[in-house]
């Protein structure tokens, strides 16, 4: 992932332009809420194709919903990782939308994996890998009916850092 690193809001307001439209075709409200900026060890492309392939496909299971955007410091970590990264950044996209089957959980990180008539199933193995390779961990939370919510950490300071 290389040397560089990036402000997060820079991020997020560069994606807040792409999505603006798409999201108002399914009336959907979008909320985004960035508690403080933080700067990013990692690739600013490959980390925003990761939140843009999160917020589409939030937006194609939402209608007349909300979708929101957070991002905040961890304060815990989703599993125990003998680590020495102590922080974390954690970026949430969370949806009132259709939620995903128990059966699709285990599945949806697979490649070409997808319930939609002409999705790709790339768009969350993609996600996985990159989010990987910047040393983060990706998790999903979902109720049908209700929604569903993607948590990504990411290390805050490079590996040795
Ligand atoms: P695609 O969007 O092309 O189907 P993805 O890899 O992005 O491929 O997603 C795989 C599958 O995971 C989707 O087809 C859908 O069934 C499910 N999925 C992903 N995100 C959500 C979400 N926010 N709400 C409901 N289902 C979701
Ligand atoms: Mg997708």
């Amino acid at each position: 992932i290389g040397k560089e690193s990036f402000k997060i809001k820079g991020l997020v307001d560069n994606v807040i332009n792409f999505v603006e439209s798409t999201l108002k075709e399914n009336n959907n409200e979008f909320k985004v809420i960035v508690k403080e900026d933080f700067s990013v060890p990692g690739n600013y492309d490959k980390l925003k194709e990761v939140l843009l392939n999160l917020i589409s496909n939030a937006n194609e299971a939402t209608k007349d919903g909300l979708i929101t955007l957070k991002i905040e410091k961890a304060d815990k970590l989703p599993v125990e990782i003998p680590d020495i990264q102590k922080e974390y950044l954690l970026i949430e996209v969370e949806d009132t939308g259709c939620g995903i089957q128990k059966e699709n959980l285990k599945r949806i990180f697979d490649p070409f994996f997808t319930t939609k008539i002409s999705g790709t199933g790339l768009g969350l193995a993609i996600s996985k890998r990159i989010v990987e390779e910047h040393g983060g961990i990706i998790k999903v939370e979902s109720e049908i009916n209700k929604g569903t919510i993607f948590r990504v950490y990411l290390p805050l300071h490079k590996e040795g850092g």
